[in-house]
Order: structure tokens, then sequence, then C-alpha cells
């Protein structure tokens, strides 16, 4: 199981605190769980030091394609490594609709990623017009088939399955969609990577808190969580640790 928080474009220094106080709370009583906190990049290096020595590790929450080069504003997976993360995040809606990522580009972050040695997470989900009309799986394996590179053959990495409409709204699907859609999931990732296939974990994310953790992680081919607004505190983040 892995249960990786996502902390958007949230948090100042002060923040740290509860990464620092979840890190203490792990290390006192260990969770069968392995934990993540993706922090802004600002934060991400200070991070790292304050969690130091203990269970969680640290991811980014995108990077650019490229090592290095005329990319103003923009993070190589590089850059993410060095700055001490492990894991980072590719293609969340988010970054989807806000900044026009494809499947392509998100492809080609995903090279970038194992480039730096960085376990991706790669983000699928359909939004609510593509699930009204029926299309909530066929969506999520088109974006499995475009944005998850040959290359992943071999090395460690996660899908998370984020429907765009259950992303901070409160609204989670029912067990059964959740259900339905990871085993689709599963079914890709046999199809794509044979041997490895079975492997990889299936996150489900998107309004995931602690009141209904226990039930979502329990349900078939969930292999953990990505976690936004309740990873802020560690108390929730916690608690949804707990559940698993
Ligand atoms: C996310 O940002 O990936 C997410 C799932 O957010 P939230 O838990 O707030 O819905």
């Amino acid at each position: 199981m892995l249960i990786a928080g996502n902390w958007k474009m949230n948090g100042l220094a002060g923040a740290l605190h509860e990464a620092y106080a979840l890190s203490q709370a792990l290390s006192a009583s260990p969770s069968v769980a392995r934990v993540a906190l993706c922090p802004p990049a600002t934060l991400l290096a200070r991070l790292v030091q304050a969690i130091s020595g203990g269970p969680v590790q640290a991811g980014g929450q995108d990077c650019h394609a490229e090592r290095d080069g005329a990319f103003t504003g923009d993070i190589s997976a590089e850059m993410l490594a060095d700055a001490g993360a492990r894991l980072v995040i590719l293609g969340h809606s988010e970054r989807r609709t806000g900044h026009d990522e494809t499947d392509v580009m998100v492809a080609a972050k995903v090279r970038a990623a194992l480039r730096a040695g960085l376990e991706p997470i790669i983000c699928v989900g359909e939004t609510l017009v593509e699930r009204s009309a029926g299309n909530a799986e066929s969506i999520v394996t088109g974006q499995m088939a475009a944005s998850l590179p040959a290359e992943l053959r071999g090395h460690a990495f996660a899908v998370a399955y984020e429907p765009v409409w259950a992303i901070g709204s409160g609204l989670t699907p029912t067990a059964d969609e959740i259900v339905s859609i990871h085993a689709a999931i599963r079914n890709t990732l046999r199809r794509m990577f044979d041997a490895q296939g079975p492997q990889a974990p299936i996150l489900y994310g998107g309004s995931v808190k602690p009141a209904n953790a226990r039930e979502i992680l329990n349900l078939p081919e969930v292999g953990g969580a990505l976690v936004g607004g309740a990873s802020l505190k560690a108390l929730d983040f916690e608690a949804i640790i707990r559940a698993v």
C-alpha cells in the first residue's frame, strides 16, 4: 500500500511542522503502508530535511521532460531528485486541464522521471461528462495506453485513478465504480507490462478522508491512495494511513 499526500499549491515554511509531526508519529508507531508527501517545490528540500531519518518519503508534483535548459519556471526530474525526492506525481488532472498537458507530454515526463531515478505516480481519470456518457473506462484505459511509456517496464511505478469530478469536491464514486475501474486498470497493466502488470500499485484519489479511507482502501485492486486536502494536516493524513 502506498499512501501519498499531494499538498498542491499549499504550504509556506510554517507547514513543515505537519510533515515533521507525521514523521514523528509514524516513527513512534510504524504503519504497514508506505507513506509519501509531495509538497510544493519550494518546500521540498526543507521537508526532506524535516523528515530525514523517518519513514516518510518525499515527492514532487510535476516535472519537465528535459534535464535542464531554457525553460523558465520549470523544474526537472533531476532537480527534484537532487532536492531529495524519491517519487513524482505526473499527469494530475489539474496539470492536464490547467496546463494543457497531453498524454504524450505526460509520457515524456514519465521517461524523465525514470532517467532521474524517480518513481512516477501517473494519474488518470475521467470527467463527469465522460462518466455520464458511459465512457469512464475507455477514457482511463486510453490515457494509460498513451501516457505510460514502454520504458516503465522493469521500473517501480504507480497508477493513480483520480476521477476529475471527485477531486476536492467531497464526492466519491461508489465502491462498485471504483472496483470496476481498478479492475480495468489492472487488466490494462497486464496487457501492457506482462509479468510486471500485476505488481504496480493502483491508487485511488479523489476526496479520500479519514471517514471513507477504510472502505476505499479495502476494495479489491486498491493499492493505496493519493490524497489532496486531507494530507495537509498530519492528524487527518495519519488517520487515513492508519486505515490501511
Ligand atoms: C488530488 O489532488 O490528487 C486529490 C485527490 O485531491 P483531494 O483528496 O483533495 O480530492
